[in-house]
């Protein structure tokens, strides 16, 4: 909903609601303001400048004049920057968690997680800051003298979705910063609030002026095609759904720009007849229910073999049933809302068709009537292959599990073959208690990640990213900040004595 009223609620109150611009805050040029709400509740939380075209190009050109300078700051400047605001990020731990609760609806316990996750971005990438080396050598023949050295590769385009509001933010920064990029920056729509206090974080960290740009907006297309089309940046970072991904992989083609995608997911999550069935559901509530199912590395086709089979949906079950559906913002709740209406409507739409095709539901299948955006969480059975949910992410707290049967290398061909029929390729779980096996399936897996016996994946130190049609590049770990760095070499001829 778009208004030009400035509505900001009480606990809210220090939080820039504006653009940041060449390190001021200013309203759009056109005035007009967006209104943020809490899912949980319908509540009004704040409305932030919505900005325009115009707003866009005032910001890219910022970024734009303001590189050479940062980009001749000393490594260890930018590190101390990045760690400053590491250190300011967990202690105001309570403050980004209730906000992040407050405008997506995660509860407060895995709220705290993701400041923990996301602040951790910048500890690992302060101390990349001062790493970027270079290498050097000589060719084979004792020719010339080869000098390899790194560099930003210049102003980037920065954007990310609601799902994680802070670590997807910081998991970009983090690494422009260290590598002497200048940035602008814009959150997704629904999640605008928490990328403006981690701005105003990095500002008291010490970050110059100019060198991140935040602009929010109900128009992202305009926004960031205005960036794409200004020929002003040099790469695009990007999180979000693969359909928004390929598009900016056309348009950064114009001006021939760098690009990391890390796109949707459908992440098949294999339960062999050997797994420890116990075990399998402590992964898979991970892997399936952290932030209600909306994640891009969520459990979204769970393969069970047909001997564990009912043992595993039954514990499953059990376990769905001990959840606490609400508003996040209450201790103890341990499933939140949607993040939307129209994610509540496209669950809906997807169990129905599930069930439609002969799935049984053990549990939950329903919305929670009343205020805010909520889902019972959601066991199906039998699932049908061909159903829409196989093939869609579901982006919600339903579980479907589908049967596999056959022997040994039998079965895992089998089930291979299922989990790899997908364009997606970001991550794969694997439960079992053979270790051979999890190493083959691993392998075989056309993923860019894989979870063995475990529900999380993510984690600071590594390479974060998919194949196929889940992205291009690597977020984390030493991976993440050769993203954002160009290499040079200079070739000179060796003098002979
Ligand atoms: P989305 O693609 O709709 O939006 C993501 C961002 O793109 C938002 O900031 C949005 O404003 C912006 N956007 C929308 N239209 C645009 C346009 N025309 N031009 C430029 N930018 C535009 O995705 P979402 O619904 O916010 O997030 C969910 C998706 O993100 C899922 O597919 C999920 O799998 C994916 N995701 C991927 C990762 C990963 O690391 N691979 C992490 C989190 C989420």
């Amino acid at each position: 909903m778009t208004t030009t009223e400035s509505r900001t609620v009480p606990a809210l109150s220090g939080i820039h609601t504006d653009l940041l611009i060449d390190g001021h805050w200013q309203p759009a040029a056109s005035g007009r303001r967006f209104e943020v709400e809490n899912p949980a509740t319908g509540e009004i939380l704040a409305s932030v400048a919505d900005a325009g075209a115009d707003d866009a190009l005032a910001a890219v050109r910022v970024a734009a004049d303001t590189q050479a300078r940062w980009a001749a700051t000393s490594p260890r400047a930018r590190s101390e920057i990045l760690y400053r605001a590491y250190q300011l990020i967990i202690d105001r731990t309570d403050e980004f968690a209730a906000l992040m609760t407050a405008e997506m609806g995660k509860p407060l316990a895995e709220a705290r997680g993701e400041v923990a996750y996301g602040a951790e971005f910048f500890r690992w990438f302060a101390e990349e800051a001062v790493r970027i080396g270079g290498d050097a050598t000589t060719t084979g023949d004792g020719g010339n003298r080869i000098v390899v050295t790194r560099r930003p590769v210049g102003p980037c385009v920065l954007i990310t979705p609601w799902n994680f509001p802070l670590a997807m933010g910081t998991r970009k920064i983090g690494p422009a910063v260290a590598a002497g990029c200048t940035m602008v920056f814009k959150p997704a729509e629904l999640t605008p609030l928490t990328s403006l206090l981690l701005a105003d974080v990095l500002r008291e960290a010490g970050l110059p002026d100019g060198v991140l740009n935040v602009v929010t907006t109900s128009d992202p297309g305009a926004v960031v095609g205005a960036w794409m089309a200004s020929g002003l940046a040099r790469k695009v970072s990007f999180t979000g759904s693969t359909e928004v991904g390929k598009l900016l992989i056309a348009q950064a083609a114009e001006h021939v720009m760098r690009t990391s995608m890390e796109l949707g997911g459908n992440a098949p999550f294999i339960v062999c007849d050997d797994a420890d069935v116990t075990r399998a559901v402590d992964a898979v509530m991970v892997a399936k229910m952290r932030n209600m199912g909306q994640a891009c590395t969520a459990a979204n086709r769970i393969f069970v073999h047909r001997s564990v089979f009912d043992e595993f949906a039954d514990a499953l079950t059990d376990r769905m049933s001990t959840l606490t559906v609400g508003d996040g913002a209450v201790e103890g709740t341990t499933v939140g809302p949607l993040v939307e209406e129209k994610a509540v409507a496209k669950v809906e739409r997807l169990v129905a068709d599930a069930v439609g095709r002969g799935a049984q539901v053990r549990c939950g299948g329903a919305r929670v009537d009343g205020a805010g955006h909520f889902y019972l969480p959601t066991v199906l059975t039998e699932v049908d292959p061909d159903s829409d949910l196989v093939h869609t992410e579901i982006f919600g707290p339903v579980a479907a599990l589908i049967p596999f049967d056959g022997n040994g290398i039998d079965a895992d061909q089998k089930v291979l073959s299922l989990a790899n029929s997908t364009p997606w390729g970001l991550v794969g779980y694997v439960c079992s208690e053979n270790a051979d096996r999890l190493s083959d399936l691993a392998d075989a897996l056309e993923v860019g990640m894989v979870g063995l016996n475990t529900g999380l994946v993510s984690n600071p130190a590594a390479p974060f990213g998919g194949i196929k049609q889940s992205g291009l590049g690597r977020e984390g770990g030493r991976l993440g900040i050769e993203e954002f760095l160009d290499v040079k070499y200079t070739s000179s001829p060796i003098r002979r004595r």
